[in-house]
């Protein structure tokens, strides 16, 4: 590595890089090369604070001691051994970790690698539950989902799937799916005041239930918060008469947790926050506290059941990834939770809640903000033209890359969703950073409208 000089990385990084959700011809990079609990370092030695917990899935910060010996000690044992058919330690004890923990009657964990790869397993699962399950019901073979969701890019991700922006140019390659507007308090459906958008959502679910629950295997949802949609967060009670009328309707729920689950929203899982089981939960992103790639889907026994049978019978899930259940990712996810129980990470989390809750009123208070929202250690910034009308400013002109362009001058690294900025720091994050952080933004805002 000497040999190469810092120029020569950028040359290679912006010709031979391929990166996501990046228009290459403009990019111009950002090459980290350390970090240090909740700072990155670029290799001209610049620190940042990593305002997006590296996308969304950093928790206890960037080389935890604890983690990072976990991750030696695997290290000492065995690198990788497949799941086909096999086993190791390490991932059993996370199994059993992450049936312990999550909400009741999820028994059993399908591993995977990434968070797109555990909901296409949840998908994938119901649909063939229903067709081998004890009275077979074959024409469940429909999803519901709602608008503006996001659950990864692979193509049963994205056919669940609902932000334009990113998903129109796949249609003619995805299956259909049935779809209900997502319940925004910001942006409520026409005729339909802030105070009624509960009850206006938990209205249209049920007769779009009673009406196609024949033909619907699963409905897929982000609990509580739609991140990439733009951090929309649902009204209280939602999730709760989402569980509730999936279960009257004989409809599976799967709950995608990969962005607001790991603590992100205040507790272990989103889904706990009302007390919801679903029937299969999917977790990723910050299952390794931002380490390793690595997913699970959690599910019941009910759907487990109807897997079983002789080898004849071919009732297997016949679904795999080469390195479902590593036990570098297992042994660091495990260290993760160690880490949540040593530190105290949600007790010591509510200060930081609470004062990123201050932070976000007085933003409110600038021009051009047309709402913030928040949940736990999550919030949303949304920039408009007009606040009187909701109008957007128009995503060609760049409003939310601006506010983060100018907060990468004052130290903090953050991503926005278009006209939304999004502050999702670690969960490790201290007082101090995240004033900094909110500093960065509000300098970020008033130049991004002038
Ligand atoms: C990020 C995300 C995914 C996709 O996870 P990947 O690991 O990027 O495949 C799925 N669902 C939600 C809710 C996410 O935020």
């Amino acid at each position: 590595m000497p040999s190469v000089s810092r120029e020569q990385l950028a040359r290679w990084d912006r010709q031979l890089v391929w990166h996501p959700f990046t228009q290459m011809a403009e990019y111009e990079p950002l090459i980290l090369e350390q970090g240090d609990g909740c700072t990155l370092i670029d290799i001209h030695g610049n620190r940042y604070i990593d305002g997006t917990s590296s996308l969304w899935c950093n928790v206890h910060g960037h080389r935890h001691p604890r983690l990072d010996a976990a991750l030696r000690q695997q290290l000492d044992r065995v690198a990788h051994v497949t799941a086909l058919g096999c086993s190791n330690p390490t991932t059993i004890r996370l199994a059993r970790r992450l049936v312990d923990l999550a909400p009741p009657g999820l028994q059993h964990v399908f591993f995977s690698d990434d968070g797109a790869t555990a909901v296409e397993v949840a998908l994938k699962l119901a649909f063939q539950y229903w067709r081998q399950c004890e009275r077979p019901r074959p024409e469940k073979t429909r999803y519901l989902a709602l608008s503006e969701a996001y659950h990864g890019d692979t193509i049963g991700s994205v056919s669940v799937g609902g932000v334009a922006r990113f998903h129109a140019m796949f249609k003619p390659l995805l299956f259909a799916t049935d779809r209900l507007p997502a319940p925004d308090p910001y942006r409520p459906p026409p005729g339909v005041s802030e105070g009624e958008v509960l009850s206006d959502a938990v209205g249209r679910l049920e007769s779009v239930l009673a009406e196609h629950h024949q033909r619907i295997a699963a409905m897929v949802i982000e609990p509580l918060v739609q991140a990439a949609a733009g951090m929309i967060v649902h009204p209280p009670g939602y999730l709760r008469a989402v569980r509730e009328l999936t279960r009257k309707y004989d409809v599976l729920l799967i709950a995608d947790e990969v962005a607001v689950g790991m603590g992100r929203t205040g507790k272990m899982f989103a889904c706990e926050q009302e007390q919801v089981s679903p029937d299969f939960l999917c977790l990723a992103k910050g299952l390794t506290g931002g380490y390793m790639p690595m997913a699970a889907t959690l599910t019941t026994d009910r759907i487990w059941q109807a897997f079983l049978g002789t080898y004849a019978e071919s009732k297997a899930f016949f679904h795999g990834h080469t390195y479902g259940g590593n036990p570098l990712g297992a042994a660091v996810a495990l260290a993760t939770l160690d880490v949540f129980d040593e530190e105290q990470t949600l007790a010591t989390m509510q200060p930081k809640i609470a004062r990123l809750a201050e932070h976000l009123e007085r933003i409110a208070g600038l021009a051009h903000i047309g709402h913030v929202r928040q949940c736990g250690l999550l919030a949303g910034i949304e920039l408009v033209r007009r606040e009187a009308t909701k109008e957007p400013y128009p995503w060609e002109e760049k409003r939310g890359i601006r506010v983060c362009d100018h907060a990468r001058k004052e130290g903090v690294l953050l991503r926005p969703l278009g006209n939304v900025v999004v502050i999702i720091p670690p969960l490790a994050i201290s007082l101090d950073q995240l004033d900094r952080i909110a500093a960065a933004v509000e300098n970020g805002i008033r130049r991004a409208v002038a």
